[in-house]
């Protein structure tokens, strides 16, 4: 089998990315601007789908532009063409080293996980298998989900609207960015609302964001002694985890909160690589490692996070807010991890995001979302609306 075409497939939509406001039933938005989707198509008319979150008008450059003549200076797909899609390490390590001099990271890197993740779709195809057969076996056929939000203005518009998550069914909730972090006193108040409202069984997630999100001018972020001291206030109302809320550069940060604070550490979304995620988890930054599939490097990377994470004996739960193709992988890999705690659930997804796969997955009776089980990756894109919202 060859490769024929990598893809890049840009899409927009009419919403912008929105934080909420006071009001409980005001949902957030997504990226319902702009999606891009990568297609790897093969000469045996198989093909392998990803969606990525990166600056997406760049991203098409990186994989279907001009190349240079120089290895380090190719584009992704000028790298692909004619090999055999079920070489995965191997095209990995070309692709990473094709690209090294402009890529290693940012933009580069997520191109490559989206390609990484849809040649495993590909082999998962190829052998007429669910792709967590490939994995190393499923060990569970659900896993609760988390509703995945942006912070509420006030903390009525918190209480109201984890009262509506938890009435929708589920168990767990993330409020994250929005307004937190603009004042110490009511980020409390935000915090303690949503508890009160959730009660003391179901999980509370707090993601307070590493820069302050309206921003303008210079970002004022939070020293090392206040990122402790925000996690020791909301401490008394038991968050499960406290997110990504440290400089990603800062490893000895993180480390040193951890060794501190009186809640559990989440982060890892900003992290790519191997080779930084074999120091992020050595340095003991973080009790729960938050790989994200369409950035870290794909499956190929957040297969080998889950076996570091397992010597650690840390958690994982992969950073998951995008459309359901990501929802796909990251159910795939939560399928055969020893122990597994959550599905990210991304409950503000715009037209957009929703619309790739149709609103592939829903929320069991029970808080949970089943590992999809057919062959392959287990969803399909909804080939009309892509059509319909595509741009280039
Ligand atoms: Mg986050």
């Amino acid at each position: 089998m060859r490769i024929t075409d990598v893809e890049p497939i840009l899409l927009r939509g009419k919403e912008a990315y929105r934080a909420t406001s006071g009001e409980a039933e005001a949902e957030a938005t997504d990226n319902g601007d702009w999606q891009m989707l990568v297609r790897v198509t093969t000469d045996e008319g198989l093909s392998g789908w990803s969606d990525v979150e990166t600056l997406s008008t760049a991203a098409v450059a990186i994989i279907s532009g001009q190349s240079m003549g120089i290895t380090g200076f190719r584009t992704l797909r000028d790298l692909l063409v004619g090999e055999d899609p079920l070489d995965l390490e191997r095209l990995w390590d070309k692709l990473y080293v094709g690209s090294a001099y402009y890529g290693r990271r940012g933009i580069a890197l997520h191109c490559i996980s989206a390609i990484d993740n849809a040649l495993w779709s590909i082999r998962a195809q190829a052998a007429g298998l669910p792709l967590h057969k490939l994995l190393g076996g499923k060990r569970r056929d659900r896993i609760t989900a988390y509703a995945s939000t942006l912070f509420r203005e006030t903390p009525q518009a918190m209480f109201e609207a984890a009262k509506g998550y938890a009435a929708r069914g589920f168990r767990a909730v993330k409020f994250g960015w929005g307004v937190f972090g603009e004042d110490p006193g009511r980020d409390v108040e935000l915090v303690a609302a949503a508890r009160e409202a959730l009660g003391p069984e179901r999980e509370l997630l707090v993601d307070p964001g590493w820069y302050p999100a309206g921003w303008k001018g210079a970002p004022r972020m939070r020293s090392r002694r206040e990122n402790l001291e925000l996690c020791e206030r909301i401490a008394p109302y038991r968050p499960g985890w406290v997110e990504d809320f440290v400089h990603p550069e800062r490893f000895d940060e993180y480390a040193w909160v951890r060794a501190h604070s009186p809640v559990p550490l989440a982060a890892g979304e900003q992290v790519s690589t191997a080779w930084e995620f074999e120091r992020f988890i050595s340095e003991g930054c973080v009790d729960v490692v938050q790989p994200d599939l369409t950035r870290c490097g794909g499956l190929t990377v957040a297969r080998e996070v889950a076996r570091m994470a397992e010597r650690a004996n840390i958690d994982l739960v992969p950073h998951s807010w995008l459309t359901d193709l990501l929802n796909a992988y990251s159910l795939h890999l939560i399928a055969v991890l020893p122990r597994a705690k959550f599905l990210e659930f991304n409950v503000s997804q715009s037209a957009l995001t929703r619309g790739v796969c149709g609103g592939a997955f829903k929320l069991e009776p029970d808080g949970t979302v089943m590992i999809p089980d057919g062959p392959g990756l287990g969803v399909e894109v909804d080939a009309d609306f892509v059509k319909a919202h595509r741009v280039n």
